[in-house]
């Protein structure tokens, strides 16, 4: 998938924080399920990204973004899709 915003996802709101995203120019294909991907894949593809994830400096600008928008999919600030539906579910 290409996308035409330095980061994963959609660029409709004010996120400053872009310019300092350790995965500015990576392009989204390690954040997003291609349609064909097996379980398998995911979970390599899913681990390749929180790893870049993990030392960004706008990990948690990223995470508050993605959980307070509701963003459906991808990887976002070190958090999977599933991850995030935990933690919506456990939150009531
Ligand atoms: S936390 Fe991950 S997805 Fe978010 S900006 Fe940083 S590298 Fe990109």
């Amino acid at each position: 998938m290409t996308n035409v915003s330095p980061l994963p996802g959609r660029d409709e709101d004010d996120r400053e924080w872009h310019g300092r995203a350790a995965c500015r120019g990576l392009g989204t294909d390690p954040f997003f399920q291609p349609a064909d991907e097996s379980s398998a894949e995911r979970a390599v593809r899913e681990e390749a990204a929180r790893q870049v994830c993990a030392p960004c400096p706008v990990r948690v600008e990223c995470r508050r973004h993605a959980l307070n928008s509701r963003e459906p999919y991808g990887v976002w600030g070190g958090l999977t899709e599933e991850d995030r539906r935990a933690l919506y579910a456990r939150a009531g």
